[in-house]
C-alpha cells in the first residue's frame, strides 16, 4: 500500500477525480487514500494561498500527491496553488506526454508522440517583478545551472527509459545569452553524456511553429518554464483535447500528478468533462510507485475504449465517435474493458517504467569572479539621452567612466539614433579604465554622487566576469 494524498479540487475536479479513483482502484491499485481540501473555499475563506499548513503536513508526509484542478479566484492577490506546490516541494520536473489516438480521436496530426518536459521551478515563474519608474516594470527571469542540469538530465534520462530516440531542446539563446544561453550550454554538455540518443536545439519560435505544423518531427522535448507552458497546452489540444494529457511533477522527495487542463467551471457539476487528463495523470502515478502493472492495465482499458468509440462532449465527433457519454459512463466503459488491449492503437508496456533514480546536482568549484563595471538604472522622465549622459558623467570617478546609457535595452548613447524611442527608464554603465580595478566603495560612492546630483537611481547591477568570461549582456547596437 502507497499512502497517497488526493484533493479533488474545483469545477469538474470532483467528478473527474471521483471517476479516476473509481477507474484505478478497480484495476488493482494499491493506494491508501488521504484527503485534503484546497482550493477556491480555502481561497475564499481568506488564505491566499489556498491551502491549510495542516494540508502541507499531509502532503509532505505522504509525498506523492493526486490533484485534480483547481480555480484560482480572479484578483484580491490569490497566488496560484500550482505554481507554490511546485516550487515549495522542489518539484523541478514537469512532464507532459502528448499523443494522438488517429483514427479514434480527431486530429490534424494522426502520428504524433510528444512528451514535453518543461523546467518547472524557475525562469520567468519565480514571480520577482517591480514598478520601477512610472511606465516601466520589470520580471526577473532566473535561471539557475543545478535547475538546467536536473531537468536536461531528466529528459535524457526519461529519453532511454523509455527507448526514445531523440531529445530537442527549445530556447530563445539568440536574444537571452545569459539566461536561455545557459540552459542550451547545459543542454550541450549533457547530450555528450548520452550519446545514443539523437540531440538538437531550435530557437523556440520556429521550434513551435514546427511542432504545431510537424509533431512528428519531434520525440522529447525539454525546455525552460514558460515555454514549456505553452508548448505542452498546444501539444495537448492539437492531439484532439486539452482534456486529454495528464502531467507529472517530479521532485527528489515528493511528487505531484494531475491533469494539465484547468477546472472548466462551465461545465462542472454536469456529468460532462472528460475524466483522461487526470486519468493520464494518475497513471504516472502508479508507474512512479512501482504499480507498473495496474499503470499499464489502466491505460490498455483506456485506450481501448476510446477505440471503441465511446467518447465523452469534447472528443466526440459523428462518424468517429461511437457513443457519447458522460463522465461515469465514461469512467464504467474503461472499468469495463480492463484486462483487455487495444486492437489497432498499440498496446503500452510499463515494464521499464518506474520513477527515474537521478544522481543529486553536485556543486562546481566556484570560478574567478571579477567585478568590470556596473550598471546604475534611473528614472528620468525626458527623452533626450546627450542629457542624461551629461548629467551621469557629473558623478564620474577617477578612472571610472560612464560607457554607455541604453532605453529598453538598446543603445542611445553614445551615437544613438534619434528615431529610437526612449521610455522614462534608462540603464547607465560604468566602467573602469584598463589601468583601474573596481571595488564595491566605487558603486556606493557613484550612487552617492547621484543622490548629491538628484539623479533618481533605481537599481544597480554588477558587472562582473567569471573566469574572464563577461557575465552580462552588451548593449543591442553596441
Ligand atoms: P480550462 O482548462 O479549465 O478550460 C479550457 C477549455 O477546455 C474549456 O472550454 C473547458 O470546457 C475545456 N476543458 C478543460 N478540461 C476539460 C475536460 N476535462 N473535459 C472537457 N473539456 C475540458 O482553462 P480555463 O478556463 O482557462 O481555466 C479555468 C480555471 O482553471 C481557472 O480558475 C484557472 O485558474 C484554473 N486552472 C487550474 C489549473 C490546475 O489546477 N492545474 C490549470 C489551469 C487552469
Amino acid at each position: 500500500m502507497t499512502k497517497v494524498t488526493v484533493a479533488k479540487g474545483d469545477g469538474i475536479g470532483p467528478e473527474i477525480m471521483d471517476a479516476t479513483l473509481e477507474i484505478i482502484l478497480a484495476a488493482g491499485a494499491k493506494i491508501d487514500i488521504e484527503e485534503i481540501e484546497v482550493g477556491e473555499k480555502v481561497y475564499l475563506a481568506g488564505n491566499t494561498s489556498g491551502i491549510s499548513n495542516e494540508s502541507w503536513d499531509i502532503i509532505r508526509r505522504n509525498k506523492i500527491f493526486l490533484k485534480a484542478p483547481i480555480t484560482t479566484p480572479q484578483g484580491g492577490g490569490y497566488k496560484s496553488l500550482n505554481v507554490t506546490t511546485r516550487k515549495f516541494l522542489g518539484l523541478y520536473s514537469n512532464v507532459r506526454p502528448c499523443m494522438s489516438l488517429h483514427p479514434f480521436v480527431d486530429t490534424k496530426h494522426p502520428v504524433m508522440d510528444i512528451v514535453i518536459v518543461r523546467e518547472n521551478e524557475e525562469d520567468l515563474y519565480a514571480g520577482i517583478e517591480h514598478q520601477q519608474t512610472d511606465e516601466v516594470v520589470q520580471c526577473l527571469k532566473l535561471i539557475s545551472r543545478p535547475g538546467c542540469e536536473k531537468i536536461i538530465r531528466y529528459a535524457f534520462e526519461y529519453a532511454k527509459q523509455q527507448n526514445r530516440k531523440k531529445v530537442t531542446c527549445f530556447t530563445k539563446d539568440n536574444i537571452m545569452k545569459q539566461t536561455d544561453g545557459l540552459f542550451h550550454q547545459v543542454f550541450d554538455e549533457i547530450a555528450k553524456e548520452y550519446p545514443k540518443i539523437e540531440n538538437e536545439h531550435w530557437i523556440i519560435d520556429i521550434g513551435a511553429a514546427k511542432m504545431a505544423d510537424t509533431p512528428e518531427a519531434f520525440d522529447v522535448l525539454v525546455m525552460p518554464n514558460l515555454y514549456g507552458d505553452v508548448l505542452s497546452d498546444i501539444a495537448a489540444q492539437i492531439t484532439g483535447s486539452v482534456g486529454l494529457a495528464g502531467s507529472a511533477n517530479i521532485g527528489e522527495e515528493c511528487s505531484m500528478f494531475e491533469a494539465i487542463h484547468g477546472s472548466a467551471p462551465r461545465r462542472a457539476g454536469q456529468n460532462v468533462a472528460n475524466p483522461s487528463g487526470l486519468l493520464q495523470g494518475a497513471i504516472m502515478m502508479l508507474n512512479h510507485i512501482g504499480q507498473t502493472d495496474v499503470a499499464e492495465k489502466v491505460q490498455n482499458a483506456w485506450l481501448k475504449t476510446l477505440e471503441d468509440g465511446t467518447h465523452t462532449y469534447d472528443i466526440f465527433k459523428e462518424g468517429t465517435s461511437k457513443q457519447k457519454v458522460g463522465t461515469k459512463e465514461f469512467a464504467q466503459a474503461v472499468i469495463a474493458n480492463l484486462g483487455h488491449k487495444p486492437s489497432t492503437l498499440k498496446p503500452v508496456s510499463y515494464a521499464n517504467s518506474a520513477a527515474l533514480n537521478l544522481p543529486k546536482y553536485i556543486r562546481k568549484p566556484a570560478a574567478k569572479k571579477e567585478l568590470v563595471g556596473v550598471d546604475i538604472f534611473v528614472h528620468w522622465p525626458q527623452t533626450n539621452p546627450d542629457e542624461l549622459a551629461a548629467k551621469m558623467k557629473k558623478i564620474e570617478l577617477e578612472g571610472i567612466h560612464l560607457s554607455m546609457i541604453t532605453n529598453r535595452g538598446i543603445k542611445v548613447w553614445p551615437d544613438g539614433f534619434k528615431e529610437t524611442f526612449c521610455t522614462d527608464h534608462w540603464r547607465c554603465r560604468f566602467k573602469p579604465n584598463e589601468s583601474t580595478t573596481m571595488s564595491k566603495m566605487d558603486i556606493a560612492q557613484l550612487l552617492k554622487n547621484a543622490i548629491e546630483k538628484d539623479i533618481d537611481t533605481i537599481k544597480t547591477e554588477n558587472l562582473y566576469t567569471f573566469d574572464d568570461k563577461a557575465g552580462y549582456s552588451l548593449g543591442q547596437g553596441q
